[in-house]
């Protein structure tokens, strides 16, 4: 059958993908009054017994936050999300030491992926101009005809026309595809070395077996561990190593005694036969990182979310970042007064240096978690830059701070950091020499110039300073 949807007065606008950042653009379109139509090649996951996604829970922050704001949707997911006010680092010794996220009283949630999305689907259909299509997988569409083909259920295909295309159909965008086709369309793709596992935590005693406010962190150079809390006082334990790494893992003894030399401190939070039970549960997953631009084609289709950039897991900002989109679009949408044809033009040209900003971020944060936070001049570091922060909030703010807590756009966000970190190292130097000098001067006037102990002296005075 092949159906134009555009016949009745109002526009259609059909969403592809009914995931994070599709079932919220729907609310978005929806709300602005355009005939919105869903199309999710799974089932409806609210009826699902299974529901499979990429992870089981993620870290929410202030833009994700104001993306659900504008459709009314933040208090509902907020109130089911556990903060977490600083990160909680793990040494191999056991030790635990905490890093602040921000000031006093911010703070990421972490949120249930499948809760969430199940939530923003309720809202998109809440619309009665919104029609879901589940089970409904799109196979190829046509820029010349608008033209979209639809697999269903049933094994019969589809066609679809409509006003406008909006692809949020993930990383491995069938959307997308068809750009690809066309002249002057920018794509890169690439796969880290890293795979992730998600393993389970349970409680105990009836309560979280860590800390719960906390996003807990065991980073060990070459690969880490993660764990985020869960609603029912789990925590989800996600662990980022190479390939080659999860590949000489193969025994069920194995499993314990990499444990054992990496992560001990987990091994009876986790559980010896869970941990031996669940590492083989399910291959380790690819994390794939995608830029690309332009982000529309004509008039007639846009792609948002992972569509348009997969940006590796590690500033836990895929899902804040495709949430913006719709933001960002949203408000274009005001300032062209919904012409399409202006519209996803200006998208393209406001959103894609920042995408692609969040997009290297991510891949400079995946070796900063790993290897820095280990190291006592980034902590120390971050000290500074909060201190700093403090003192001068409106001139120096800290990047995580920036990325997380404001809605600064991302790539002013890297240029402001880049600016602030060579103001501060250069300051720090300027302090390192002043302290030297001035030490050297201190030490010259008091101590006598005919002493022939002046190694005896010093020795005094540095252990008189151990006691200060
Ligand atoms: P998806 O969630 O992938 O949804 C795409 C939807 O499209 C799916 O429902 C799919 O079924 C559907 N679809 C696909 N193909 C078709 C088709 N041909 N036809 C119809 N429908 C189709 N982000 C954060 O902000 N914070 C975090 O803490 C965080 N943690 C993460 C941890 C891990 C391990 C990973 C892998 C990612 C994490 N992310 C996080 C990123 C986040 O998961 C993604 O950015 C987010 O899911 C993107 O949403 P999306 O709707 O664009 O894509």
């Amino acid at each position: 059958p092949n159906d134009s949807r555009s016949t009745n007065k109002r526009k259609v606008v059909a969403v592809v993908g009914g995931g994070l950042v599709g079932a919220l653009n729907a609310c978005y379109f929806a709300k602005r009054g355009f005939a919105v139509e869903v199309f999710e090649s799974r089932e409806d996951i609210r009826q699902a017994k299974i529901v499979r996604g990429r992870s089981i829970n993620l870290a929410l922050s202030h833009r994700g936050r104001q993306a659900l704001k504008q459709v009314g949707m933040e208090e509902k997911i907020v109130t089911k999300g556990i903060p977490m006010h600083a990160r909680m680092i793990h040494s191999l010794n056991g030790t635990r030491s905490p890093i602040p996220y921000g000031k006093k009283g911010q703070y990421i949630l972490s949120v249930d992926r499948t809760n969430l999305n199940k939530e923003l689907l309720t809202a998109a259909e809440a619309y009665p101009n919104t029609k879901m299509n589940f089970g409904h997988k799109l196979l190829d569409w046509s820029f010349e005809s608008g033209a979209m083909t639809f697999l269903r259920p049933d094994g019969s295909e589809e066609q679809i026309k409509v006003d406008l295309i909006v692809g949020c159909d993930g990383a491995f965008s069938a959307i997308r595809k068809q750009f690809l086709r066309q002249s002057r369309f920018n794509y890169s793709q690439t796969y880290i070395p890293h795979g992730y596992m998600e393993l389970t935590m349970p409680p105990h005693n009836g309560d979280f077996a860590m800390e719960p406010n906390f996003l807990h962190i065991w980073p060990r150079n070459t690969f880490m561990m993660i764990a985020l809390p869960n609603l029912d006082k789990t925590f989800t334990c996600t662990l980022f190593m190479p390939f080659e790494e999860f590949e000489k893992v193969t025994t069920e003894d194995q499993v314990i005694e990499f444990f054992q030399t990496y992560f001990p401190d987990a091994i009876p939070l986790i559980g010896v036969e869970a941990l031996k039970r669940d590492y083989f549960r399910l291959p380790a997953q690819a994390m794939v990182s995608v830029k690309c631009s332009p982000y529309h084609m004509g008039d007639k289709c846009v792609i948002m979310g992972d569509a348009a950039h997969a940006v590796v897991p590690f500033y836990g900002q895929g899902m804040n970042a495709g949430f913006e989109d719709c933001l960002v679009f949203n408000e274009v949408m005001d300032q062209f007064n919904e012409d399409f044809s202006a519209v996803l033009k200006e998208y393209t040209r406001v959103r894609v240096p920042d995408d692609h900003a969040i997009a290297d971020l991510a891949m400079y944060n995946y070796i900063e978690m790993r290897a820095h936070v280990n190291s006592k001049w980034f902590i120390f570091r971050k000290y500074v830059d909060n201190f700093l922060h403090f003192l001068m909030p409106k001139t120096i703010i800290p990047l995580y701070t920036m990325v997380t807590f404001s809605r600064i756009r991302y790539h002013e966000a890297v240029k402001l950091w880049h600016w602030q970190d060579k103001v501060i190292n250069r300051g720090l130097s300027i302090c390192g020499v002043m302290l030297v000098v001035g030490g050297t001067y201190l030490l010259l006037k008091h101590v006598p110039r005919n002493s022939s102990s002046i190694p005896q002296q010093l020795w005094t005075q540095a252990q008189t300073l151990k006691w200060f």
